[in-house]
This record gives structure tokens, C-alpha cells and sequence, in this order.
């Protein structure tokens, strides 16, 4: 595995890779490495015949008071779980090498991004476009893998690709969880025993909505109704956003649509906030 940390330098390999033939998958990470960021590797060796994992907590894409500052760093262990997972290029860049002092361009899709963790998280989503078209400019892959943990990200980045004709398919990978049903996370490293406890209430919501369709029910505000009520239940837990949409536009439906119908779930317990979602 070769760990590269200059812009030149990764844009040359990449480039050298794609002209013996590669085809490339990359897969963008900010680190703190777990089970689901190797599942998406698995995914990229499937689909690929070199995988690139970046690995770069991206400013952009934090909020004035969100915890870019205490987001955790292990690269020492990330390289060797990347090399054990066999990825054969990781990128590690520093910030300035990404944003100098005048950067100035970003890019920024519309609609789909002004609702759940674009409104509550202003900025966020064209922090992560403007990232992730730089690193899919820089490495010209064929492939990105993207967790359908970040829902609403997945579909950001699919309808960012779409709209600018971009080159590269889009893989969306399934949730890894831990037993428990708490969805893996880098931020779940922030929760103490008694919030894990809590935070479990999230995988319990996804559970119940699908308890309710098979019941029979279709009606979205009263199946909202009924989450919020169960997740309201849990006195460490405060509702962002409780959200039963289409799962492809993300608008919002009046009745349950099958497969299409995306709930998505964004919730603080204690100060660290947790998202969650499941298509139905
Ligand atoms: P992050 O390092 O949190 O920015 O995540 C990097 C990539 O890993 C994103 O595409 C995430 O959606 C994906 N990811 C994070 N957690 C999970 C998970 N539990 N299951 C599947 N993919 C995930």
C-alpha cells in the first residue's frame, strides 16, 4: 500500500494507475476507521482493480460549533487496517494542501440539500461536494462507494454526479451496525455507557416503523406520530429531526410507498449528535 500525502504526487499515481488500464474505485473517509468504512473497501476491491482510501478531516464540512477540533484521528491504526483490508493507494493530505489562503470555489447542489442535515447543519453539504469533487477530480476514479449511513449524502453526491455528467458510478453501501442495531460511527467514540444505552432508541425507531407498515399503517404524519413518541420517550435523547420522504428525491410523501419511502432520523444524545435512517 503507498501512502501519499501530496496533491501532486496522488494526482501523478492516480493518473500512471489509469493508464496501464486500472479501473479505480475510491472511497473518502475522514478516518477513525471501523467496520463500516472497511465494508466500503470490500465493496471498491469488488468493483475495481485498485482501490484508493482518502483519509482527510475535511474543514469545509464542519459548522463554527461543531467538533472538528475533537473529531478523532488514529492514522497509525487507520494505515494498517487500510493495508490489511488490501486498499492499494491512501491519501492523507494536510489542510493546506487542499484550501490555501485563497481558495475560493465551491460546489454546491441545491434542492436536495437544503433539507434534514443541510438545514440543520448550514454549509455542510457544500463542504462535502466541494471535497469530494476535488477528490474525484484529482484521482479520476471510475468508482466512488458512499455509506447509506450518510442517506442523504449518498443521494448528494449521485445527483451532484448526474447533474455535472460526471465520469464516475456511485455505489451506495448498506448500514453496517453493531450487534445492538446502533449504526458504527466515528462519533459513537463521544457517548458514555449510559448514552450508547440511549442512542439505541435510533435502530428501536427503525424497528417500529417497520412494525407499523407490516401493521398496515401508510399514513406518514401518524407514523411520524408514533416514532416521535417512542424516541420523545428517552430522557438523554433530543429529536433533530424525525423525516418520512421519498427515497429518492427526498420530497415529502403523503402515503407509505413501497421501498421508496426513506426514514431518516437525526437526534443529540448528550451533546453528540447521531443520525440513522432506513428505506422501507
Ligand atoms: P466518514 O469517515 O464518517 O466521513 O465516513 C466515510 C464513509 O463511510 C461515508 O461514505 C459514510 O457513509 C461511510 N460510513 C460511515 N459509517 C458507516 C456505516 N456504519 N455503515 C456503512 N457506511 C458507513
Amino acid at each position: 500500500m503507498k501512502k501519499i500525502s501530496s496533491v501532486q504526487s496522488f494526482q501523478k499515481q492516480c493518473l500512471n494507475l489509469k493508464k496501464q488500464g486500472e479501473k479505480l474505485a475510491i472511497v473518502p473517509t475522514m478516518g477513525a476507521l471501523h467496520e463500516g468504512h472497511l465494508s466500503l473497501i470490500r465493496i471498491a476491491k469488488k468493483n475495481s482493480t485498485k482501490v484508493i482510501l482518502t483519509i482527510f478531516v475535511n474543514p469545509l464540512q464542519f459548522g463554527p460549533k461543531e467538533d472538528l477540533d475533537k473529531y478523532p484521528r488514529t492514522l497509525t491504526k487507520d494505515l494498517k487496517l487500510a493495508k490489511r483490508e488490501g486498499v492499494d493507494l491512501i491519501f492523507c493530505p494536510q489542510i493546506e494542501d487542499l484550501y490555501d489562503e485563497n481558495f475560493q470555489t465551491y460546489v454546491d447542489v441545491e434542492k436536495i440539500t437544503h433539507k434534514l442535515c443541510g438545514k440543520s447543519r448550514p454549509g455542510h453539504f457544500r463542504g462535502v461536494t466541494t471535497i469530494v469533487m476535488k477528490l474525484f477530480m484529482l484521482s479520476q476514479a471510475d468508482v466512488g462507494v458512499f455509506g447509506k449511513k450518510d442517506y442523504q449524502q449518498y443521494r448528494v453526491i449521485s445527483q451532484m454526479v448526474k447533474d455535472l455528467n460526471l465520469p464516475i458510478k456511485i455505489i451506495g453501501a448498506p448500514i453496517k451496525r453493531e450487534k445492538s442495531g446502533l449504526a458504527l460511527s466515528s462519533r459513537n467514540q463521544y457517548l458514555s455507557s449510559s448514552e450508547s444505552q440511549a442512542a439505541l432508541v435510533l435502530s428501536q425507531a427503525l424497528k417500529l416503523l417497520k412494525n407499523l407498515i407490516q401493521e398496515g399503517e401508510k399514513n406518514i404524519s401518524q407514523l411520524k406520530r408514533r416514532i416521535r413518541t417512542h424516541i420523545s420517550k428517552e430522557d438523554l435523547v433530543n429529536i433533530d429531526y424525525i423525516e418520512i420522504l421519498d427515497s429518492e428525491s427526498l420530497e415529502p410523501i403523503e402515503k407509505y410507498r413501497s421501498k421508496k419511502t426513506l426514514m431518516a432520523l437525526a437526534v443529540f444524545v448528550g451533546k453528540t449528535r447521531l443520525i440513522d435512517n432506513v428505506v422501507v
